[in-house]
């Protein structure tokens, strides 16, 4: 990690004051919405200002995408899921893109939403997932995946660029960013020149400013500009129709990340390994009702992801860099997508999994850094003393910990058997061979059979990059053993320094992993289990336990540690049009990378399956299915499988 590189930091929050229960920017000084109205004002301005209640009704589209500039309260959002749910079916499903820069606390939002009963419902489900202020992307899921919303907590330049790099494609804008005379950075030429680009012909927006500033680079990028009545005292509002497709990307990085010939969104996808990869890739295909046929010929989970039970992982980073800035977004999504699972009874709380909380150790001469961040994550994490410690997990604690709220153990079998049921799946006990691509289908050769697919997707943990063809992913293969030990009952959370203990299942802990590198003994050795059994003594202080069992797995682990996940580069191709970054690694050559048609990989979790896996899978369907992306472009770059082709050939200059 950089030492240059910008302290990862919570950001700030909103100051506000309140009048009644009005809440008023102190950051801005003006208003989030109509003193009384704003429920009135957020429907006559947005949702019908551009009018789309009844373009849901006229749609023959999936998918209908709202940007919005400023959160806020979520109170523009919330009057749109409600509008969404009363809506005739069929309608498309609802994908809500909004930027904030200064989150409300979820007390201050729950207080500005509280005025309006018939919200009581979404406000509720929109607490429920609302996110710390985390930097960074967070998708929340509503109503079974038929309403997305994309939280981008930062400045609306950051994630507008993003948008733009990522060719969102908007159907309707909510410009909400305060008036332009309180907040030029909202109506900045860049972040103008963003929403140009985001908006094919026939998108539209509106905003309650009819300013010349809002009007006139509106105009010039463009839109026509209409006026219509507006809301209460305010005589008119804005309207803005796009007149054609337009081009304002600035191309400030070349797009090996991006396929030259994107495929077409797939009706069925193989998915090569039954493992957590595979299980999450299957299941967040199948939730956007794509056939999904699960290829594995030893079953479910058997290998790395058979493990008793795993910790949901999580660190709090101290700089920004890819691993540490998409571990914590990582681990939100995962512990937002358990609980869900949980609740609807799809595991079972203390048989398949529970989210117990979790206790980490953390360096004495703590930084302040982290105590600062802390306490303006009080969702995400807390520190505790010995003594809430002890009564947190039910061990003597002897420093205090970090204590992860949300956090817990999951039993990774039961998961992947959960994932896999979902009635789109199909599970195929057969041993994948070969490809090939004929009349734009993959026809993939297994041992007793022939499956056809549209995609397919690679999550075959250490067997992947001898499956893939003409691909460069350095995954390595290391051993990790478990040890099976008597139940300590008072355990009542996970614990995590070195290795990790969690809460008894069927009268035993599972407690490791060693991590031998360069070992590939398959068979359980008793050394191993000594390792694990000293770990816990120097943590806990928990002596001479009996071993009950054990196991020895392979963690699929990358240089980086990140997890590789996107469509597989033709690496031959691709060191042919970039061979260029040899001689000058910084040079930009504009053209996207020839990707092999229709070939996808998600693997690379390493030990952080539970934590990196859900959203591993989502971003994965998100990227298949031509949707909305759920990361900045930096983390897609750095999940990206072409990472390593390009790094090899920027080596040589
Ligand atoms: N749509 C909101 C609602 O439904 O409650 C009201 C939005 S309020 C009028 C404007 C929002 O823009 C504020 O929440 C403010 O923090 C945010 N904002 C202002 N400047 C920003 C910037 N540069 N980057 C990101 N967000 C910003």
């Amino acid at each position: 990690m950089s030492h240059s590189s910008p302290l990862w930091q919570a950001l700030p929050s909103a100051e506000i004051d309140w009048k009644d229960d009005t809440p008023i920017s102190r950051n801005f000084d003006d208003i989030y919405f109509n003193p009384g109205q704003g429920l009135a004002e957020a429907r006559h301005v947005y949702l019908l200002g551009n009018d789309i209640p009844s373009r849901w009704n006229r749609s023959t589209c999936d998918r209908f995408v709202i940007g919005e500039l400023g959160f806020g309260s979520g109170l523009n959002f919330c009057v749109t899921v409600q509008a969404w749910c009363a809506a005739p079916e069929p309608k498309p499903k609802l994908h809500f893109v909004s930027v904030e820069g200064f989150p409300m606390n979820a007390t201050d939002l729950d207080r500005a939403l509280s005025r309006w009963p018939e919200l009581n419902d979404i406000k509720q489900s929109l607490l429920a997932r609302y996110p710390d202020p985390i930097p960074g992307t967070h998708r929340l899921a509503f109503l079974d995946g038929n309403i997305t919303l994309d939280l981008w907590f930062g400045d609306v330049a950051w994630a507008t660029t993003r948008w733009a790099e990522q060719d969102l494609r908007v159907d309707a804008w909510y410009l909400d960013g305060f008036a332009p005379s309180k907040n030029s950075s909202m109506w900045s030429d860049q972040v103008l020149d963003n929403i140009s680009h985001c908006s094919p012909k026939g998108c539209t927006a509106s905003t309650f400013s009819v300013a010349g500033k809002v009007k006139i680079p509106l105009r010039e990028r463009g839109f026509n500009i209409y006026k219509k009545p507006g809301f209460g005292r305010k005589r008119e509002q804005l309207f803005a129709l796009k007149q054609r497709d337009s081009k304002h990307l600035k191309i400030d990085a070349t797009p090996w990340h991006k396929s030259s010939t994107p495929n077409a969104r797939p009706e069925h996808v193989a998915v090569i390994g039954a493992g957590l990869a595979g299980s999450f890739a299957a299941y967040a295909l199948a939730n956007r009702g794509i056939k999904v046929s699960v290829i594995d010929p030893e079953g479910i989970a058997t290998q790395a992801s058979g493990n008793a039970q795993g910790v949901v992982y999580c660190r709090i980073p101290k700089r920004h860099a890819p691993l540490g800035d998409f571990g914590v977004l990582a681990f939100r999504y995962a512990t937002q997508l358990y609980r869900d699972l949980l609740s609807n009874k799809v595991l079972r709380e203390g048989v398949d999994a529970s989210l117990c909380g979790m206790l980490h150790t953390f360096p004495r001469d703590t930084d302040s850094e982290l105590v600062l961040n802390v306490h303006k994550l009080p969702n995400l994490a807390r520190i505790v003393d010995e003594h809430e410690a002890r009564t947190i997990s039910g061990i003597a604690l002897s420093q205090p910990m970090l204590h992860f709220p949300q956090s817990g153990w999951i039993a990774p079998k039961p998961l992947c058997q959960a994932l896999l049921s979902h009635p789109n799946i199909e599970l195929i006990k057969d041993g994948f061979e070969n490809l090939t691509f004929t009349d734009s289908r993959l026809h993939l050769k297994c041992n007793s059979q022939n499956v056809l697919a549209d995609c397919v997707v690679f999550a075959a943990g250490t067997n992947t990059k001898d499956l893939v063809a003409n691909a460069l992913l350095p995954t390595k293969a290391i051993r990790g053993q478990t040890t099976q030990i008597p139940a300590i009952n008072t355990i009542t959370s996970a614990l995590c320094n070195e290795g990790y203990i969690a809460p008894a299942v069927g009268g035993q802990h599972c407690i490791g992993a060693t991590f031998d590198l360069d070992d590939a003994d398959t068979s359980p050795r008793s050394a191993s289990d000594q390792e694990n059994l000293e770990k816990l003594d120097a943590f806990l202080a928990i002596k001479n336990r009996q071993v009950l069992g054990h196991r020895v797995a392979f963690r699929c682990t990358t240089p980086d540690y990140l997890p590789i996940v996107g469509p597989v580069p033709n690496n031959d191709a691709m060191q042919d049009l970039y061979q260029s970054l040899q001689f000058d690694g910084k040079r930009i050559i504009p053209e996207a990378c020839p990707m092999q048609p229709g070939i996808f990989v998600l693997t690379g979790l390493g030990s952080r399956g539970l934590t990196y896996g859900p959203l591993a899978g989502e971003l994965l369907a998100s990227l298949l299915n031509q949707e909305p992306l759920p990361l900045a472009n930096e983390l897609i770059r750095a999940l990206s499988p072409a990472r390593f082709g390009i790094r090899q050939l920027k080596k040589r200059s």
